[in-house]
């Protein structure tokens, strides 16, 4: 599955987020267990109303929703690429995660002490990106000094990597993170196995109060701006709303919602935000036993996709069998698509698209 890691500075509101988060996921997928892997990583269900309605079509008896992990990383402060506060094993645990969920102080309270003293959101961004590349920085030198043996045995492994290393130097010296690099198609894989912390795309979440929570304020407005430069991706919450609503059954949220102003939970929008971040589709497998949903990257064969469910499908793959979902909803399920002619075989070349209902067939 996909993970994303929840940073910022300490008393931003993270463990607020991610607790609520957490729980607010497990009020509403009452089909799916939610769990709590470990204190800090909680998996929560990816909302999506196409599943439903696919379930209603078909008349499935569960309902899996698919799922998003979630690491509350705390103690990120200036100064742990140094080694200050719990310094290291916070930065390898980022690298661990997919995409970055930064969170952002855009409320004031002076009840609340900001460990700057002043509430200033983009500075905080700074201040924590300036602490993620200088974490890149040592591991670069590091891993560069480890491979000046293998250069003079002429590997061209190590030539690779340590021309992407040293174009990563290069971006960090000059003050930008390594995800400003431009890599070529040939590189990609070797530079995302660098696994360098400041390459992760990352998500800002400007945390703003509750009465904030429908417009956003000037705080979050500076971060829009910001993110919009980086070409990074934000959305406004408050994690005080999340925090009650959470506390709420389905139709007392709505309710709650709908007297702030708000549409949906900051949890529909923070995921939906981190899946357009990842390039992230769903696809799904309906049946009268279950409707389930599947996450992919943008651009995935059939066959890989398939592999996401079980190896066996990938490597056995013979051909899928796919409706899209507006077909298999007019058609009124999957007989009726198969008789309009709308049931697809798909070879191995196929590149599933958002919303396919897929059958896969493979040999074992
Ligand atoms: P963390 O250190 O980043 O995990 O921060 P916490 O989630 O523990 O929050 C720190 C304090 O800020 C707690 O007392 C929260 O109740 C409070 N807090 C979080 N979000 C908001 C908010 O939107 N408004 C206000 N006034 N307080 C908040």
């Amino acid at each position: 599955g996909f993970k994303m890691g929840i940073v910022g500075l300490p008393n931003v509101g993270k463990s607020t987020l991610f607790n609520a988060l957490t729980k607010t996921a497990a009020a509403q997928a009452a089909n799916f267990p939610f769990c709590t892997i470990e204190p800090n990583v909680g998996e929560v269900a990816v909302p999506d109303a196409r599943l439903d309605k696919l379930a209603e079509v078909a008349g499935s008896k569960t309902i899996i929703p698919t799922r998003m992990t979630f690491v509350d990383i705390a103690g990120l402060v200036k100064g742990a690429s140094k080694g200050e506060g719990l310094g290291n094993q916070f930065l390898a645990n980022i690298r661990e995660v997919d995409a970055i969920a930064h969170v952002l102080r855009c409320f004031e309270d002076g009840d609340i002490t900001h460990v700057e003293g002043r509430v200033d959101p983009v500075a905080d961004a700074e201040t924590i990106e300036t602490e993620l590349m200088l974490a890149d920085l040592e591991s670069i030198e590091k891993r560069r000094a480890n491979l000046v043996r293998k250069l003079k045995g002429n590997d061209k492994e190590a030539q690779q990597q340590d021309r992407l290393l040293a174009a990563a130097q290069a971006a960090i010296e000059d003050g930008k993170p390594a995800r400003t690099v431009e890599v070529d198609a040939e590189d990609a894989r070797a530079w995302k196995l660098l696994q360098l912390l400041t390459t992760k795309p990352v998500l800002y979440v400007c945390n703003v109060a509750e009465e904030d929570a429908a417009e956003g304020n000037a705080f979050s407005a500076a971060v829009a701006k910001m993110a919009a430069e980086q070409g990074n991706a934000h959305v406004v919450i408050s994690a005080r709303i999340e925090e009650e609503i959470s506390q709420l059954d389905a139709e007392e949220a709505e309710m709650f919602l709908g007297e702030m102003g708000l549409e949906e939970p900051g949890l529909d929008r923070l995921i939906r935000a981190g899946y357009e971040l990842l390039h992230l589709e769903t696809y799904f497998t309906v049946g009268p036993k279950e409707a389930r949903a599947w996450t992919i990257r943008a651009g995935t064969s059939a066959p890989q996709a398939a592999g996401v469910i079980h190896g066996d499908f990938e490597k056995g793959f013979i051909r899928a069998e796919t409706i899209a979902y507006d077909d298999f909803v007019t058609c009124g399920g999957e007989t009726g698509a198969k008789e309009a002619g709308k049931m697809r075989a798909e070879g191995k070349g196929y590149i599933v698209k958002d919303g396919d209902v897929m059958h896969f067939l493979f040999n074992t």
